[in-house]
């Protein structure tokens, strides 16, 4: 393990274990499964927030890409990532996900993702671009500006993924029948008409979600989604329940190396 605090030092030496122990066992590379990394924001942390781990600093993030890459991870959308299981391939995938939409995925995070080659899944609350998180605002804190119009369309531009995540970040097991439907279906409905790409991936907000809401993101035509629930995907995940991988402000690269790359992100 590495024990040192230089940061390129530390991607070398997860990434000459790596090699070391491939050649070990090299039957490990055919069972890989697929982490699904869960982020907020990639920025300060605002004034008066009470949340500090949602952000995580743009240097951590820009070293977290470098390692993925290093390892040999492609990087894909969630509706890839989730294909590429489904089809069994020995590649090593991962996908990275950011929840809300925060303008600073688009700021931040965008430039890196494209520097390493990684393609990521940002999920919009569709009744509330270029508007912020106040639904949050009672948890938080402060509240953070969502990304507008213009800044989506830059993400997809970039080769990315929007998927929707309700219209109005509604707890859905407290939803009529009919609200469930309206922020389910109408999600997708908005997001696909405002910016002309079909929108297959589903991220329930606060990962509240039961039978009758699973039910109701699949009749929507959604194909995957995503929850808070801990651990990395596998060939026989539930395309609708899909465990990720929560990365925050204070997990140094050692505790994302071991989340992503062993079966530490596996505990509950
Ligand atoms: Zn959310």
């Amino acid at each position: 393990m590495p024990g040192t605090n230089r940061p390129c030092s530390e991607i070398g030496d997860f990434v000459r274990w790596d090699a070391v122990e491939g050649q070990r066992h090299p039957g490990l590379r055919a069972m890989h499964p697929v982490p699904v990394l869960m982020y907020h924001s990639v920025g300060p942390v605002p004034d008066r927030s009470r949340r500090r781990g949602l952000f995580v600093p743009v240097a951590a993030f820009g070293r977290q890409m470098a390692l993925l890459r290093r390892l040999g991870y492609a990087a894909l959308p969630i509706s890839e990532a989730l294909v590429h299981l489904q089809a069994g391939s020995s590649r090593r995938v991962c996908s990275i996900t950011f929840d809300d939409g925060f303008l600073d995925n688009v700021d931040n995070a965008l430039p890196i993702l494209k520097k390493h080659g990684h393609r990521a899944t940002c999920y919009v609350v569709s009744d509330r671009i270029g508007m912020t998180n106040a639904w949050s605002q009672a948890v938080l804190g402060a509240c953070s500006p969502l990304a507008g119009e213009d800044a989506l369309r830059l993400w997809l531009r970039s080769g990315m993924e929007i998927g929707a995540h309700t219209r109005t970040h509604a707890r859905l097991t407290r939803a009529s029948d009919g609200e469930l439907a309206d922020e389910v279906s109408g999600s997708k409905e908005s997001l696909e008409r405002r910016f002309g790409v079909p929108v297959t991936q589903f991220c329930y907000p606060w990962g509240d979600h039961d039978d009758r809401v699973v039910r109701a993101v699949r009749d929507a035509g959604f194909t995957g989604a995503t929850t808070t629930r801990r651990g990395r995907a596998r060939a026989s995940v539930d395309p609708l329940r899909v465990p990720r991988l929560g990365v925050m402000r204070h997990h140094w690269l050692p505790a994302f190396w071991l989340k992503v790359h062993t079966r530490y992100g596996d505990r509950p």
